[in-house]
């Protein structure tokens, strides 16, 4: 059904199969599939007046508009490559993702040409256009739509195995963000794991609460929607507050989320006033995600969830547990590889480690990207030439080829020679009930090397010590696991896509450490 398919050819199956089924609604205007395919086609087309050719870069950088969506369809549908832009990127980030990716058009957003100024970008590149807002020296989104209606589209040959569809940069949890090139085929292949493994149909309401620009919105929600030609609802900027009334006012039946936005569902003050029982399924991912989470979805929303595992560089999942997985699948392991991904462990030496054993994660599959943009060295140390993938996590297989994840190479913290992963003592801290997030990390001492420290967020009105939490962890933990500093936090940093940022939280950390 899906194979071969470019991802314009996605979208004109289901505006010839679905015209007047609704497509989305961003709070702004509700489009039914075939309004959507109208302000694509519009849209294409004054790209090519503009001069966008096959292969061109184009910038996007817009929350989770109804017009971010018309852009990445249009601009897939002249072949021309979609680069979607952080909308937290501040000035030195967006000049290094211009320059990195070249891009020739960049959309914008008023808040966003407010943060970094606008005139950055006019000299760097050839068209800068305006979405809900207007600038006197910058092409504006409505005036193309007008001036493109009824123009001819040149007929563009894309291969969907070959030709990109995106450039995605990674997050930058753990440093610079990197740019990895998706063909058409990789995030149809992906989108479509999901739609098969959550057995989403037309009839299904995707909430959208990740941003479009981030792999899990893009491909996990937005393709998702896309193949199934089902409906989603776009949250302009997440809150948990709103997140549930739309919930409960769309009937929304898949909701996909990082595990930071599901605590702060379950733990609004008034989540017991939704009715939010028209949830079904959806996927927690893009972070470790604590089992005690997972149970309260089950439980309090009724989300027979799937957990999944992966990254910009695979387009997503790469692993799910299922829907009528074992109760202990789901509750400690992200699942196997969906359809024929790939998965095995290696040590440094690559060689492949048997079940049980701890090395490193290293993944094959059709949603594996083609490479980073420009960075031919990066890319040749995250891919082998057989397409193996290495991801930088750290897990075990079990003999049923389950993958459990053990923490990020790049997180572990060794301590006076110990090997610590923050993620075992963060599942302990999850499952304390006055704890309602915790991030570990590993901090400078000139004696061990490293000390681990642990930030805590307090459930609300509740309160703990120090030494109250250490005692706990030390019931179940080895002493050298057992974090030397528990700091108890307001807020921890987040990725716009709502990881933890442990980079950041390292730096604060810092601000009232003083080392050995
Ligand atoms: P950067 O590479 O720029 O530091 P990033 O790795 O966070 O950013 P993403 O591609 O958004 O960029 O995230 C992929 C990573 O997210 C994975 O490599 C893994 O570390 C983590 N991840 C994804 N899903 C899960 C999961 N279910 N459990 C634990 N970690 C996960």
């Amino acid at each position: 059904k899906w194979k071969n398919l470019t991802v314009s050819q996605i979208l004109d199956q289901a505006a010839e199969q679905r015209p007047d089924h609704e497509v989305l609604y961003d709070l702004f205007r509700r489009m039914t599939y075939c309004e959507l395919q109208e302000e694509v086609e519009a849209l294409a087309a004054a790209l090519v007046r503009m001069g966008v050719r096959k292969g061109e870069r184009i910038g996007v950088c817009l929350p989770n508009w109804h017009e971010t969506a018309a852009i990445y369809l249009a601009v897939a549908k002249i072949g021309a490559i979609v680069v979607p832009f952080n909308t937290r990127y501040r000035s030195h980030e967006v000049a290094h993702i211009v320059q990195n990716a070249q891009t020739k058009v960049v959309f914008v957003c008023e808040e966003f040409a407010e943060h970094i100024g606008i005139d950055l970008l006019l000299p760097l590149v050839e068209h800068v256009v305006t979405v809900r807002f207007k600038r006197s020296e910058a092409a504006d989104y409505a005036q193309l739509l007008l001036e493109g209606r009824g123009g001819t589209l040149p007929v563009v040959d894309i291969d969907p195995v070959e030709d990109v569809f995106c450039i995605l940069y990674t997050s930058g949890t753990t440093g610079f963000p990197k740019g990895a090139m998706l063909t058409h085929q990789n995030v149809i292949y992906t989108a479509a794991q999901t739609v098969e493994t959550l057995a989403c149909g037309a009839e299904d309401v995707f909430l959208v609460p990740v941003p479009l620009f981030h792999v899990f919105g893009m491909i996990s929600c937005f393709m998702s929607t896309l193949l199934s030609q089902a409906r989603m609802v776009l949250q302009e900027k997440y809150k948990a507050v709103d997140a549930l009334r739309l919930i409960e006012q769309e009937r929304v039946t898949v909701h996909h989320a990082v595990p930071t936005m599901f605590i702060l569902e379950l733990n609004h003050p008034d989540f017991s006033t939704f009715n939010l029982s028209s949830l079904r399924t959806g996927i927690i991912a893009a972070a470790p995600c604590p089992a005690e989470t997972i149970k309260q979805l089950r439980e309090k929303m009724g989300l027979n969830i799937c957990v999944s595992y992966g990254a910009t560089e695979t387009s997503a999942a790469v692993t799910f547990t299922l829907l009528d997985d074992e109760e202990t699948n789901i509750l400690e392991t992200v699942g196997k590889g969906a359809f024929e991904a790939e998965i095995k462990i290696v040590n440094d030496q690559k060689e492949t480690l048997e079940a049980g054993q701890v090395g490193e994660i290293v993944c094959r599959s059709l949603g594996v990207m083609k490479g980073y943009y420009q960075a031919p060295e990066q890319t040749h140390q995250a891919l082998d030439t057989e397409g193996w993938y290495y991801t930088g996590d750290l897990g075990t297989l079990d003999q049923n080829g389950y993958l459990r994840i053990v923490g990020r190479k790049k997180e572990m913290i060794i301590r006076g020679g110990y090997n610590i992963y923050p993620r075992e003592i963060e599942e302990l801290l999850y499952r304390h009930p006055k704890i309602m997030e915790a991030a570990v990390v590993g901090l400078p001492d000139s004696v061990m090397g490293e000390i681990v420290c642990a930030a805590v967020r307090l459930r609300e009105n509740a309160v703990a010590t120090e030494e109250e939490m250490k005692s706990y962890l030390k019931q179940q933990l080895a002493d050298y696991k057992v974090p030397n500093r528990i700091v108890f936090v307001d807020d921890l940093p987040l990725t716009a896509s709502g990881k933890i940022q442990k980079g950041r939280l390292k730096d604060r950390l810092m601000e009232t450490y003083e080392p050995r």
